[in-house]
């Protein structure tokens, strides 16, 4: 039996029926007999969405405030993937970053992950349970939500495989793995079938935006092997690491 981290990201879980295809590949997992934990970022546009009502009521709205609201993206998408799951007859369970024990400096907007206190999400997977974890979102030392800068929620995912000591992180996105060029841009784009960290790295700071750079550097330091693959499809990927 082998532990993963699965993340999922906006396009993913942009829709009810989406949602449902990610429970079917999360419940396939489970059904090979492996250990699951999701990680979501929020349905579709929602954090824009969110920016932008902000941005109505303040030109500079409180960095703390900001966190706050951007977390509920986050939370919406992952008690409605619980929600589906357990729908089709297997257990899951939702948890807020609090709740997941993702503890973070207190740099709003931007906040590094610290440590994740993993004792509740273990205890749920070794009970069988499909843990569901909002990407993104922390806790700081004064209890006060963070979040850890856009598209954070690959940093989760890796964080969380680093701190369950998972044998894979495979992160679901809209493309089929990385390639040399943005392949949504340029169809003659080349696919990696493997790429170093150092070398994804580069994609990264580069504008690639198949990964967020913070998440590359946490893999690379904590040894985490990633993989990149579609969440539309059963195409295989490409290994970072
Ligand atoms: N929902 C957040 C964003 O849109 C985080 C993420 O998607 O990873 O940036
Ligand atoms: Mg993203």
């Amino acid at each position: 039996m082998s532990l993963i981290v699965a993340k999922f990201g906006g396009t993913s879980v942009a829709s009810p029926e989406r949602i449902q295809m990610v429970a079917k590949k999360l419940i396939a997992k489970k059904q090979a007999g492996h250990q699951v934990v999701a990680v979501v970022s929020a349905m579709g546009k929602t954090t824009d969405e969110l920016v932008g009502l902000a941005a109505s009521l303040n030109d500079n709205p409180p960095a703390r405030e900001m966190d706050r609201l951007l977390s509920t993206g986050e939370q919406v998408s992952m008690t409605l993937l619980a929600m589906a799951i357990e729908a089709r007859g297997y257990k899951a369970m939702s948890f807020t970053g609090r709740q997941a024990g993702i503890e973070t400096d207190g740099t709003h907007a931007k906040a590094k992950i610290m440590m994740v206190h993993n004792e509740r999400i273990m205890e749920a997977i070794e009970r069988g349970i499909i843990a569901v974890v909002a990407g993104f979102q922390g806790i700081d030392a004064n209890g006060d939500i963070t979040t850890l800068g856009r598209g954070g929620s690959d940093t989760t995912a890796v964080a969380l495989a680093a701190f369950l000591h998972a044998d894979l992180c495979r992160i679901y996105t809209d493309v089929d793995g990385v390639y040399d060029r943005d392949p949504r841009l340029h169809p003659d784009a080349v696919k990696y079938g493997r790429i170093s960290y150092d070398d994804m790295l580069l994609l990264a700071r580069g504008g690639a935006r198949v990964l967020h750079d913070r998440c590359v550097e946490l893999a690379r330091r904590e040894h985490v092997v990633l993989e990149v693959c579609s969440a539309f499809s059963d195409a295989p990927g490409t290994i970072v690491g």
